[in-house]
């Protein structure tokens, strides 16, 4: 079991009082906020071991590498790749997906192949694949969400119908970040590769949330971000299957990622050099080792109970309120809740948590065609992490109630 109250000695930014009230920060979902051995070990880097990494033969320079390759090391341990040559660092997960349409899709999709999406994905699992389906002939299909609210969750009876000889690759995320469902990664997964179809797994909202094992999982790619996992921004990783990263093409060219160069023609360094063209964001990689040890000290498994526990005490809370709609499932979901009221805006109701001191995100949460299939404009999202206490929950219910009454919706 997680001590939250001890826990919050070590994230300064939750000791400050916002409009003269303790800050209750319930936006995990959007960014979690660091401990303080990560924002140490970033300015210690800073301090001490700044250089550019690969190509010094200086002290600094070869400090500097042995910190970004451990830092590699340490995520692959953390998600239990094979290999480090497996783990990329990129600027967060939107990049990392972004690299496997690029490089994969343009190498392997043609006119006739398909797309596997879901109803629930993110922009960032989106809006990449649309891009690359319009630039190859490709068309996207889409394993659609059931229910309207409370039970909303992949329609699961659909997915051996959609999954023809023609789908060439399955994108779908871990844990969703408007319904708060934990799909069945592994199931999905080995569906996908008996049929020879290439998945990518949206980590963005599991990675900091749960154990996560890639080869349990046994996906071929795993997209995620440091920043919602108590690291910094500006850094993320795509995990990939070391055959499928060594015959993938570069995506973007530069220093770091050639063997040889000419004026007309070059080679290519194997993963994951290939993929890291330019400086790399080496400072910002250290910092996520650091997040990676903190985490693992915690536990994942008790920041996945103590976050879903809070998931599901928020869920029966909220669901006193007058006019409330709830999305996702009512019993176990990940750390966070989705909720709307016919009569009070979304934005409304974090404005005025804002005065509370409640920090909560309002609006469509970059899942605009789900919001529409659901009837909705937005919602409401409350997302916890390992500091978060049902004392707050508490609060944001109080702020709540404040608010329909002022609207006259209570
Ligand atoms: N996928 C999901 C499910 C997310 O919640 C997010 C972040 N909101 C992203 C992708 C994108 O992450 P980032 O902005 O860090 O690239």
């Amino acid at each position: 079991m997680l001590d939250p109250q001890k826990i919050r000695a070590d994230f300064p930014a939750l000791h400050q009082l916002v409009h003269g009230k303790p800050l209750v920060y319930l936006d995990n979902a959007a960014t979690a906020q660091k401990p303080q051995i990560v924002i140490d070990t970033l300015s210690h880097f800073y301090e001490r071991d700044n250089s550019n990494v690969h190509r010094g033969l200086h002290a600094l320079s070869m400090r500097a590498t042995d910190a970004y390759e451990s830092a590699r090391s340490r995520v692959a341990k953390f998600i239990n790749a094979a290999d480090p040559a497996e783990i990329i660092f990129t600027r967060g997960t939107t990049e990392s997906i972004n690299l496997v349409a690029a490089s994969w899709g343009s190498a392997n999709l043609k006119p006739g192949d398909v797309i596997l999406l879901t109803e629930m994905e993110h922009h960032s699992n989106l809006v990449p694949w649309q891009l690359i389906a319009k630039r190859t002939g490709a068309t996207l299909r889409y394993l659609p969400v059931i229910g309207a609210d409370a039970e909303g969750g992949l329609d699961l009876t659909r997915l051996d119908s959609l999954l023809t000889p023609e789908v060439k690759l399955f994108a779908f995320t871990h844990v969703s970040n408007s319904l708060g469902v934990v799909n069945p990664a592994a199931e999905l997964c080995a569906k996908a590769r008996a049929r020879g179809i290439i998945t990518v797994v949206d980590g963005a909202q599991s990675i900091g949330h749960m154990p996560v094992d890639v080869r349990a999982l046994d996906c071929d790619f795993y997209a995620f971000s440091g920043h919602k996992m108590a690291g910094v921004t500006g850094i993320g990783v795509l995990y990939g299957r070391r055959a499928m990263l060594d015959a993938m093409p570069p995506w973007q060219g530069g220093g770091g990622m050639i063997s040889n160069v000419d004026f007309f023609e070059s080679r290519w360094k194997p993963a994951p050099e290939r993929f890291e063209a330019g400086t790399p964001n080496f400072a910002d990689a250290v910092a996520l080792g650091a997040a990676c040890d903190y985490l693992d000290v915690l536990g994942r498994e008790a920041i996945a109970q103590h976050d879903g526990a809070l998931a599901c005490l928020a869920f029966e809370k909220l669901s006193e309120l007058p006019g409330i709609r709830l999305l996702g499932p009512r019993g176990a979901r990940s750390g966070l809740v989705s909720f709307a009221f016919a009569e009070v805006h979304a934005h409304d109701i974090v404005t005025f948590a804002d005065e509370d001191g409640v920090a909560l995100r309002g609006g469509h949460h970059c899942n605009q065609p789900l919001m529409r299939k659901l009837g909705l404009t937005g919602t409401t999202r409350a997302s916890f992490y390992v500091y978060n206490t049902a004392e707050e929950i508490d609060v944001l219910v109080a702020s709540l109630r404040r608010t329909l009454k002022f609207f006259g919706a209570a």
